[in-house]
């Protein structure tokens, strides 16, 4: 399959879940992370044009129960829009619950990765297709790091991991349910959850434009990004 390409006939059914219920009191904006404003767009919607991009039609959106109204509206009627969770963990198994009984793989997307280009959901999916049961993306560790306990690590063995992750949907929902019962409800990574289930976690390239936007910094970033897209697309 290429990059800009995906078949969704040559995978599983599958759908994504872009939980997008965070407070986003990082960023001190007033209002949740998703609807922050991105160069004209809220970052919710220039998320979902990554996922629409990497070819999953089916998605769920899970948004803050306070904003759901405006969520909706945002999102167009082809979206299902469920209300989250306090915590990351219950934000996705809302949107779980929210899944078409026939989805077979989940890909779950935070939304404050609002620029991951399509390329990383293709690499996603084609994982998932080839038989992995768990995939995440990940890049390496550029900063040098250091145990606050004292020692070094290795960061050639460390990578950062980002969204989308994607899963047989049975083997997510099982993780969830054990993870609620072992954890409580405050696992922030989906893939760590799976593993603790002794499901392998295989690894894919992610992307530098996947980083998720936390801090005010994140956003500066962001808009410096879309400028090298428009500078990019209009290179001859
Ligand atoms: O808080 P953090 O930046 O780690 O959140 C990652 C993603 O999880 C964000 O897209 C955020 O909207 C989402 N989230 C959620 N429900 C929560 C907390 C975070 O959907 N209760």
């Amino acid at each position: 399959m290429s990059a800009d390409s995906p078949d969704p006939a040559a995978v599983p059914r599958a759908a994504c879940v872009v939980v997008a219920a965070g407070r986003g009191e990082r960023l001190a904006a007033g209002r949740p992370k998703a609807l922050v404003d991105l160069d004209g767009l809220p970052l919710l919607v220039r998320a979902l044009e990554g996922v629409r991009r990497g070819g999953l039609g089916d998605v769920v959106v899970v948004a803050p129960e306070p904003f759901l109204d405006e969520v909706l509206a945002l999102c167009g009627p082809q979206v299902s829009v469920v209300a989250g969770g306090s915590t990351r963990q219950q934000s996705v198994l809302a949107g779980l619950g929210a899944l078409r009984p026939d989805v077979e793989v989940v890909l779950v997307h935070d939304a404050a990765r609002c620029l991951t280009p399509s390329s990383v959901f293709v690499a996603v999916l084609d994982a998932l297709a080839a038989g992995h049961r768990a995939v995440v993306p990940g890049v390496p560790v550029t900063d040098t790091l250091r145990r606050r306990s004292g020692g070094m690590v290795d960061r050639d063995t460390l990578v950062a991991v980002q969204t989308p992750q994607g899963f047989v949907r049975q083997v997510l929902e099982a993780a969830h349910r054990a993870g609620a019962e072992r954890l409580g409800a405050g696992a922030t990574d989906d893939a760590g959850l799976v593993e603790a289930l002794g499901v392998p976690v295989h690894l894919v390239a992610g992307h530098e434009e996947s980083f998720k936007v936390t801090g005010a910094l994140d956003l500066v970033l962001a808009e410096g990004v879309l400028v090298r897209r428009r500078v990019v697309a209009a290179t001859p």
